[in-house]
């Protein structure tokens, strides 16, 4: 529900994240382990894996031994992994909130088993961010047979071309499996985009991100997410200007005619990026309007004329209409910045309340 000091905020539509983490997991055929690093992309970890909870995931996925304790102080009880490489003195609280790590090299190992028992092993088969290098298996073999992961998994870096990258780096994977002394139980590979043009799994679960929040790979993909993040806010003044009459910082833009100009609360503070300077657009009552001149810290201006635009309507600059006539998905916002969509998304920040609906 709208409070009287909404102006400028951002709703995660959670009924529709369940349906494409529920399509995900049908494409895959296996259980997913939610990605919900960096908040959940920005929407909210806590509330997204709550609501998550009800798709049965494996466990869930987050970046940094923080985030996990965050999601274990909110009830959360099943398997959490934290995805990047931790420093020894992470040990002790990753073991104290249960969070499962995942290691890259023997010394790791070793320094976990001080600790717990229960990691994944990360093998690196070409990403050559984290893990161990699948072409060095064997300097984990013996610490392995002693102490065996829970599981082992790697990451593409192009599940988004059709570049032949994702075959190799699966036959990389499948040969560090066959150099360890026996198959860890979870196997997993797959993020949003190999998930997609994969189809089922060959593993034991799936780690999809950006699709649950509403970003597919494009229009002939196999399947469509719904729209999860809308950002919104509300006009809190208008101006009619003058033909040669600019706006906002530098004046670049310049009125052609007599043009009705309105300003929203909303700027590249709260993560609406200024990359979209006379280039974003935004809907207001079934019109689609333009960003006038520069994104501002704290509000934008745009062209209403002839849209019978009133002070505190409801523009959306991301995401769906209220009548959702018209849409404006976040991978187009995304590519009119020239950002990927997993930055604008993480970007929308701390001032934006987050409304959560349709659970
Ligand atoms: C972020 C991440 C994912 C999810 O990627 P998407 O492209 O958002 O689906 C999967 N696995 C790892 C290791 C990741 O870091």
């Amino acid at each position: 529900m709208l409070q009287p000091l909404d102006r400028a905020w951002m709703e995660v539509d959670l009924g529709s994240l369940i349906r494409n983490t529920v399509a995900l997991r049908d494409r895959g055929g296996v259980p997913v382990i939610p990605m919900i690093k960096a908040d959940a992309y920005g929407l909210g970890a806590e509330q997204v894996a709550h609501a998550l909870e009800s798709v049965d995931p494996w466990g869930y996925g987050v970046a940094t031994v923080v985030e996990g304790q965050a999601l274990r102080a909110s009830g959360i009880a099943r398997p959490i992994l934290v995805f990047t490489p931790l420093l020894a003195d992470e040990l002790e609280a990753t073991y104290a909130a249960r969070l499962t790590p995942t290691i890259g090299s023997s010394d790791e190992l070793n320094a976990w088993l001080k600790f717990g028992g229960v990691y994944h092993l990360s093998i690196d088969t070409g990403m050559a961010r984290a893990g161990l290098s699948w072409r060095e298996m064997e300097s984990i073999a013996a610490a392995v047979a002693l102490h065996p992961p829970q599981g082992a998994f790697t990451h593409f870096h192009s599940p988004a071309l059709d570049d032949g990258s994702m075959d190799v780096q699966e036959e990389r994977f499948r040969e560090a499996l066959s150099a360890l002394p026996l198959r860890p139980h979870v196997l997993h590979t797959d993020s949003s985009a190999a998930i997609v043009r994969h189809g089922p799994s060959p593993w034991t679960a799936i780690r999809p991100g950006i699709f649950m929040y509403g970003v597919g790979c494009g229009s002939t993909s196999a399947i469509q997410p719904l729209p999860v993040v809308h950002l919104r806010a509300r006009i809190v003044e208008l101006r009619w200007i003058e033909p040669g009459d600019t706006v906002s910082y530098d004046a670049t833009w310049t009125a052609p005619s007599r043009r009705l100009i309105a300003t929203i609360p909303l700027g590249y503070a709260d993560g609406y990026p200024r990359a979209l300077s006379n280039v974003g657009r935004g809907l207001v009552r079934e019109s689609m309007v333009a960003v006038t001149g520069r994104v501002t810290m704290d509000m934008i201006m745009l062209d209403v004329t002839d849209t019978g635009a009133e002070i505190g309507d409801v523009v959306t600059m991301i995401g769906s209409s209220a009548d959702h006539a018209e849409h404006l998905d976040a991978a187009t916002v995304a590519a009119s910045a020239n950002m990927s969509p997993y930055e604008l998304l993480t970007g929308l920040r701390g001032r934006l309340r987050r409304i959560y609906r349709g659970q």
